[in-house]
């Protein structure tokens, strides 16, 4: 067969033998014939020249980046080039999709623009007004509030021309971050609107249940922020806010008058029971502590203490009263008596003496030996008075002596008692910090505060290292003055929230409220730098204490004891390793 290569006659026969051999003129066997005829080779994807050219020339034309769109198509079709036709459509509605992003924040940007603008004839309230009244009937809608906000800012007074040149300027100089995040604003409405009002009803009117007025005006308030939603209603809910938010601040200035006073009070009442305890350093201790306490800013856990410590002055001072009395009622007593003996014993002895006295007289002037012998008889009678006398005051001497020394052994019974309810009390008597009842009471708050926030708890044990040593080569008294100052220290170097607890003889514990067993550990070595750096004196000459300690973190199945055991373990450890460390269990 002869290929023919113009493409009349190529027609004209595909044409022919289509009617020749009785195949239907589809374009598809036309398609297949033609080649056939022409000796070429049907292409899998042949250009859809016409489709594409009649898309092309149906998009609209209007702005200079459609018309560039059309001729990009039309040259792609013209070179029947299917992928470069793909790439500039694709390219475009990238692009498209691009500047709606941005002319989102450019709108925003000019809506800011704008509310902070004056506008003549235009106040703040009825601008609110519409754009509330664009943002409630635009519905879901993007495209719908797009356009609805471009009209109403144009209606404002300005040209979008003019104003998007701005917004892009802004763009550029970085305010675009700024436009974008506001971009949420309409929709934080409703979320910002309850979550005032949830403020207003829990966190404000709860805290005044001291002002029943002003706790009920707050409810009221956050009734009505939910409410308000036209503008005339938002006005008058800002003139109330403002009003209440006034009150308030009289309240405050009232409230910190008043504790002003309670705190004026309170000082006063500690200095004079100092005062008043004269011969107790224990007790002036004591009191230092509650002075010192309230000197400070006060919080919560200050006040425990100084309320702790304050009962445990009242609840001493009045067994020491007791005693006191006591005693003094014994001596009283004892003093009342032995002066009536003293008297009784003074008369019958001048009376005695005036009696003999007589007697003597009656001797020199007797006459005979009869007269004699009554003067005699009289003589042996006083004088066996006297004896008896003598006799009986001596026996009540001794009673009364018998008696002194009972009233001291009560005494000294009272002071054994006073120590034994000692364990009664919170603190340590030596080193002022909490005792073990004390610590316990504190672990509970403390335990269940960090459960209650789902933060750290961590407690150390720690435990003086050859502290025997210490007392045997510098005395007892001296390794009780190492304990003050092992206290001391950690009070000083410790933050104000933790607690500094003696557990038993050279024994402290440490709770650490808010601490990762990381950082309590770090704290636990600061405190032993600090005993090296700030040392205890004897005689002036340093002493270095060290200890050893072990750290660990409650966890929610822990009791006090659980704890402790865990502490007391890892120190055990930093024990047999070498002391002077501390270990995390
Ligand atoms: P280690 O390093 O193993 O802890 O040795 P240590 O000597 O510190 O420990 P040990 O348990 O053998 O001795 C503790 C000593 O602490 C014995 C006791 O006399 C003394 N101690 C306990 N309470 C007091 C106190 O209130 N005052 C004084 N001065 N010493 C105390
Ligand atoms: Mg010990
Ligand atoms: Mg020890």
């Amino acid at each position: 067969m002869t290929t023919l290569s113009n493409p009349f006659e190529i027609a004209r026969e595909t044409l022919r033998l289509l009617a020749g051999r009785r195949i239907p003129p589809t374009p598809d066997n036309y398609l297949t014939l033609y080649h056939e005829i022409a000796g070429t080779k049907p292409s899998g994807n042949a250009f859809p020249e016409a489709q594409l050219r009649s898309l092309a020339s149906a998009l609209p034309k209007a702005s200079p980046d459609q018309m560039r769109l059309a001729r990009q198509l039309d040259d792609a079709v013209k070179a029947a080039n299917w992928d470069e036709y793909k790439g500039h459509l694709v390219g475009f509605v990238n692009n498209l999709a691009e500047s709606q992003k941005l002319a989102w924040s450019e709108l925003i940007a000019d809506l800011l623009r704008q509310w902070d603008a004056k506008h003549p004839g235009l106040t703040a309230a009825r601008k609110r007004e519409s754009l509330e009244h664009v943002l409630t009937s635009s519905g879901a809608n993007p495209d719908t509030l797009f356009s609805r906000m471009q009209g109403l800012l144009r209606s404002w007074g300005h040209g979008r021309e003019q104003e998007t040149a701005g917004a892009s300027e802004e763009a550029l100089s970085g305010n675009a971050d700024f436009s974008a995040s506001t971009v949420a604003l309409p929709d934080l409405l409703p979320e910002l609107r309850e979550l005032f009002a949830f403020t207003l009803e829990t966190a404000i009117a709860t805290q005044l249940v001291e002002s029943p007025q002003l706790s009920s005006d707050a409810k009221a308030l956050a009734a009505d922020i939910r409410t308000a939603t036209s503008p005339a209603q938002l006005q008058e809910f800002l003139t109330r806010l403002k009003r209440f938010a006034f009150k308030l601040e009289l309240l405050a200035e009232d409230q910190t008058e008043l504790r002003q006073s309670l705190l004026g009070l309170l000082r006063l009442l500690v200095g004079n029971i100092t005062e008043l305890v004269l011969d107790d350093h224990w007790l002036h201790g004591q009191i230092e502590v509650v002075r010192e306490i309230i000197d400070k800013p006060l919080s919560q856990r200050a006040l425990d203490d100084a309320q702790r410590r304050l009962k445990e002055v009242l609840f001493k001072q009045s067994q020491l009263k007791a005693s006191l009395f006591e005693a003094k009622e014994a001596i009283k007593q004892m003093l009342a008596g032995f002066v009536d003996h003293l008297a009784d014993f003074a008369e019958a002895t001048s009376d005695y003496h005036d009696k003999i006295e007589i007697c003597a007289s009656k001797i020199s002037s007797a006459n005979d030996i009869s007269e004699l012998e009554n003067v005699l008889g009289e003589v042996m009678r006083q004088t066996r008075t006297i004896q008896i006398n003598a006799q009986r005051s001596r026996d009540e001497l001794r009673s009364t002596q018998a008696k002194v020394q009972a009233s001291e052994a009560r005494i000294r019974e009272l002071e054994r008692e006073l120590e034994a309810t000692s364990d009664l009390v919170r603190h340590d008597q030596l080193t002022g910090i909490l005792n073990r009842r004390g610590l316990e009471e504190i672990y509970d708050k403390e335990a269940a505060r960090a459960i209650r926030h789902d933060a750290s708890l961590c407690v150390a044990l720690l435990d003086i290292d050859n502290f025997k040593k210490l007392n045997d080569s510098l005395g007892h008294a001296t390794g009780d003055q190492a304990l003050v100052h092992l206290a001391k220290t950690c009070r000083e170097t410790l933050r104000p929230q933790d607690t500094v607890a003696r557990y038993g003889g050279e024994e402290f514990v440490i709770l650490l409220p808010g601490t990762a067993i990381e950082d309590a550990a770090q704290a636990l070595m600061r405190l032993q730098r600090e005993l090296t750096r700030n040392f205890f004196l004897f005689n002036n000459e340093k002493v270095l204490i060290t200890f050893s300690a072990g750290v660990t973190q409650m966890i929610d199945s822990d009791s006090f004891s659980t704890l402790i055991q865990r502490a007391d373990k890892a120190m055990y450890e930093a024990k047999t390793t070498g002391k002077n460390k501390v270990i995390k269990a």
